[in-house]
């Protein structure tokens, strides 16, 4: 039987210019784009999978405006097989409670005999790290967060390697399960047939009825998350230099410094 495998990409903006909606969140329409840096990780984890189990299938998932059809284009070029775009205006403003219930609503309808879901660790803009966890709860199945290698891997269980930054740790998962891979710094370059199979596939797109999703649950509707404000950090406060100071100066320093801060606060 096909091992089904299914990765979850994130879109996020190649560029440090981001802009605002009305509801605080980034203005993504018109900006150029690439894939999560975490979500190719993925791709690769998802490739070395299929190399340890040959008749491995992966399908490549993301939810977004239509211009991830780029995204997805490329995943194809990287290594998947197929692509998947979930696109509908009622998800827009969905926040990650909305948008990881979109992607268990994809599953559940399309892909309910899953074996293995790969999702990177994190976006780099939304950075939350909460839609892995949350499909997991949704699909009710076992997680392992902080993935950074597999130690083995055949059709009944595989060995995870998670990086807690204090130890590691070996797990031993059977499917069908999730994992978030938490290597960023991997690079998929594809090659001149890769790009070719890309070229020909034809993308999947769905709407919120094909993956009969509750429209309660989607968009602003579904999203409890409010975003009060949102704005670049401001590092305008000047150095100091302090020369030939005792401890006890620098310790009233800083005492000193600390409650201005709490006055200015109050
Ligand atoms: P994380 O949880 O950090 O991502 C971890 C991993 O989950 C990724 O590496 C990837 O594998 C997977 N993943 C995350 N997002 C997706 C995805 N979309 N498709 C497939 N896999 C994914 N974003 C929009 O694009 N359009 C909007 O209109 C919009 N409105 C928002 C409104 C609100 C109120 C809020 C709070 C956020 C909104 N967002 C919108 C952002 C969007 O909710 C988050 O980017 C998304 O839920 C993922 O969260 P994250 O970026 O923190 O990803």
């Amino acid at each position: 039987m096909t091992f089904k495998i299914v990765v979850c990409i994130k879109q996020v903006p190649d560029t440090n210019d981001i802009k605002w909606t009305e509801h605080n969140t980034i203005q993504r329409e018109g900006l150029d784009s690439v894939i999560n840096p975490y979500d190719i990780g993925a791709i690769q984890l998802a490739k070395n999978f299929k190399y340890l189990i040959p008749d491995s299938e992966i399908t490549v998932v993301t939810m977004g405006p239509n211009q991830a059809i780029d995204a997805l284009k490329t995943a194809v070029a990287m290594g998947c097989d197929d692509a998947v775009l979930l696109s509908d205006k009622r998800f827009s403003g969905s926040d990650t409670l909305a948008t990881a219930y979109c992607l268990s609503q994809y599953i559940k309808t399309f892909v309910p005999d899953f074996d293995l879901i790969i999702c990177g660790q994190q976006a780099v803009d939304g950075d939350t790290a909460q839609t892995p966890s949350s499909m997991a709860q949704k699909l009710n199945i076992e997680q392992i967060t902080n993935v950074i290698a597999i130690k083995e891997a055949n059709n009944d269980f595989s060995v995870c390697i998670k990086d807690t930054n204090d130890y590691k740790q070996e797990i031993k998962a059977s499917y069908p399960f999730l994992m978030a891979f938490s290597q960023r710094d991997i690079d998929i370059i594809p090659d001149i047939n890769g790009y070719i199979k890309a070229q020909n596939k034809t993308i999947t797109v769905l709407n919120a009825d094909d993956i009969k999703a509750d429209t309660d649950s989607i968009g602003i509707k579904g999203s409890p998350t409010q975003v009060r404000k949102a704005f670049r950090p401001l590092n305008n406060r000047e150095s100091i230099r302090i020369e030939n100071e005792s401890v006890q100066n620098i310790a009233d320093f800083i005492v000193n410094e600390v409650n201005k801060c709490r006055t200015a606060d109050e």
